[in-house]
């Protein structure tokens, strides 16, 4: 069989392995709804997840370390996770492969040519791992932050020597601009920059890395449009989501595999990779002289590496399309070296990379801006049960869609501005979408999570039972009564729906009856008494008066309140004797009403949300759920500085 068609056979085996991951990535009765299954396999593959990671977090969270291998089988073979099983690249050459049969061989040749733009992942990717790593300087910043500035001025003044004297000397050129450049950050940020709060690394590579990218938008749009019951998921964000993954498939119609080439910051770790790799793409004639110059070479290449010239191994992403299409058969994989000539690594200038580095440096503090006190709390987030601190989840979630796809009530939604920039495509409950709140007896997302930013709960620790009892549950957040808004608070109308729907026992939402006097209904005249039934002068009333919250009072007052069992035609039935309650004819009555109104406990609501999904008025809902008091965090507790205890403290 030839090579490019086991290619094929194997990126399409992969591409539908990552969709049924997806898929199956629910919890549910359905009968490919299954648990257990190692639904992140693909992201752990992904060595950018666990280098990101490793230096947002300093710690490499256990299945990750299965990219190490992806690195070394790259370092050895090249580039075959781009060519072979990334689904992006496979969706990325299926369109490009469609586009291209109406182009002409030279329009087709045209458009797999190299191009200097190809650099710009490598760019990228050195942004976002700067913004990763930029807490390391942490420790030289704080050196020199407590040394003043008489340090940094010395190493500055020091590389400049160097520089001075080295004009000859390469090595002593690039220690004194090394020199210098420290100097002047550890300068500028120890002792110009108030605190280093800023310099807290930022985990983005979520946002680019094509593996997040395509479990993203598999999950939270493709299948949610295509859910098999006809149900629509509301997904929030769902255009930037989906507008996303179309330009990237759309841009490759215009150019094969445009994503690979220009942006994708995974490639460019790869493509760095691949400068050691024992087995590469290129030609295999002898004396160097078989070649006619055809170019067809050219026409299938995937990754626009020039295969028929100086072979650019960074970019060969092994689609064999060049061994393929060359009537020569001079094209080949093997250790031996391109008689062409080879160009292992992309060519960088030191101040593009830098300038890039100092790019991704720059864009974190700018997007942290907004956030001047440092608190980094917004108490409208409300994160999944399981997480992390803010900042630690911050440097974790790497935007993967896999715990908002595995929610069963799809309470779990991403964020769009909602978390700030930083937090963009991070998960954040929303109790109105979805099916219901956070169920309290679910540990779905944290189980499916890659990166442990939502970690996982046992059902004990989540529910705060056996051995966690001291403890009490996982709390997300504190539900809030919006009195001007709640029905029995504001308008007088019975409603207990939050009360009822409260799922913790014993129920975190109580209740207070009080008797009220309905407006419009309390300067009635008795007209006439029957033994079952009063008749008044009862105005039009849009009031259910005989839904068993409703009482007449006569001149007796409440405390002798009938209670209303219907209304006919101004005649108001009651439950009980009028007469013996005191009503005789023209004397006075009035409908009055039997409130509950609910009060929240603080001590024992989890923050699920349930009643906040489930009050009746709708727009904004009389109970709100806040991450005040949340587990996760006893800096957010409800009341500064005391941090309210666990339900069983
Ligand atoms: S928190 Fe959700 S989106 Fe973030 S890494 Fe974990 S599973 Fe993916
Ligand atoms: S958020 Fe609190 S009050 Fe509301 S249903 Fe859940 S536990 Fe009950």
């Amino acid at each position: 069989m030839r090579l490019v068609t086991i290619r094929r056979i194997t990126q399409g085996f992969f591409l539908v392995l990552m969709i049924g991951s997806c898929l199956v990535n629910r919890v549910g009765d359905r009968w490919y709804e299954l648990r257990g299954w190692p639904v992140s396999w693909l992201l752990e593959l992904d060595p950018l997840v666990g280098l990101a990671t490793v230096l947002t977090t300093g710690s490499l969270y256990k299945g990750l370390l299965w990219g190490t291998l992806t690195l070394a089988l790259t370092a050895l073979l090249g580039r075959f996770f781009c060519g072979w099983l990334c689904p992006l690249g496979t969706l990325q050459q299926m369109v490009g492969a469609w586009t291209d049969k109406g182009r002409r061989p030279k329009a087709r040749a045209y458009g797999r040519q190299s191009h200097p733009g190809q650099k710009i992942k490598y760019l990228l990717l050195t942004a976002l791992l700067t913004m990763a790593g930029v807490e390391l300087v942490c420790p030289l910043v704080d050196l020199s932050g407590q040394g003043g500035w008489i340090p940094p001025v010395a190493v500055i003044l020091a590389g400049i020597v160097l520089i001075r004297t080295g004009q000859k000397t390469p090595w002593k050129r690039s220690t004194g601009w090394a020199m210098a450049v420290a100097g002047s950050l550890c300068l500028m940020l120890g002792n110009l920059l108030p605190g280093n709060r800023l310099l807290a690394a930022g985990l983005q590579t979520g946002i680019l890395d094509p593996i997040p990218l395509v479990y993203r938008s598999v999950s939270l749009v493709v299948l949610p449009l295509i859910s098999p019951d006809g149900t629509f998921v509301v997904v929030t964000g769902g255009l930037l989501t989906g507008g996303v993954f179309v330009l990237v498939l759309a841009l490759s119609a215009w150019r094969p595999r445009f994503y690979c080439r220009y942006v994708c910051p995974l490639g460019a770790l790869l493509g760095l990779t691949v400068r050691w790799s024992v087995w590469r793409m290129g030609r295999q004639d002898k004396n160097g002289d078989a070649c006619t110059g055809c170019g067809r070479c050219d026409h299938h290449c995937e990754g626009a590496c020039d295969p028929a010239n100086e072979i650019q191994w960074a970019e060969c992403v092994l689609c064999y399309n060049c061994r393929d299409d060359c009537p020569e058969r001079i094209m080949g994989y093997s250790t031996r070296p391109s008689t062409t000539g080879e160009n292992p690594g992309p060519d960088l200038s030191r101040r593009a990379v830098l300038t890039a580095g100092a790019t991704g440096a720059i864009l974190l503090p700018l997007a942290r801006l907004g956030d001047p006190l440092g608190v980094g709390w917004r108490p409208d987030l409300v994160r999944p049960p399981g997480s992390l601190t803010e900042e630690a989840f911050l440097n974790r979630c790497i935007k993967c869609g896999l715990c908002m796809r595995v929610c069963p009530t799809n309470v779990i939604q991403p964020t769009v501005l909602e978390a700030g920039i930083e937090g963009l495509w991070t998960p954040r409950l929303d109790f109105r979408l979805g099916s219901s709140g956070c169920q309290h007896n679910c540990i779905a997302c944290g189980s499916v999570c890659p990166t442990a930013a939502i970690r996982p709960l046992a059902l004990e620790e989540r529910m705060g039972t056996a051995s966690f009892a001291d403890k009490g549950p996982v709390r997300i957040g504190t539900a809030f009564m919006d009195r001007g808004r709640c029905l029995p608070w504001a308008m007088g109308i019975p409603c207990i729906v939050c009360q009822e729907n409260c799922p913790v026992s014993p129920k975190a939402i109580t209740t207070r009856t009080i008797m009220e006097t309905v407006a419009g209904l309390d300067r009635l005249i008795v007209q006439q008494v029957s033994s079952r039934a009063v008749h008044l002068n009862l105005p039009f009333t849009r009031s259910p008066l005989a839904g068993g919250d409703y009482f007449l009072a006569g001149p007796a007052g409440p405390q002798n309140a009938l209670r209303i069992t219907g209304l006919q035609a101004g005649w108001i039935q009651v439950a009980g004797d009028p007469a013996g309650a005191g009503f005789r004819q023209q004397t006075p009555a009035a409908v009055v009403v039997r409130l509950q109104q609910p009060y929240v406990d603080p001590l024992h609501c989890i923050g699920c949300g349930v009643c906040q999904h489930e009050c009746p008025v709708r727009g904004r809902a009389a109970i709100r759920v806040t991450s005040e008091n949340e587990t996760r965090s006893r800096a957010h507790a409800l009341l500064a500085g005391t941090g309210l205890p666990h339900s069983k403290d």
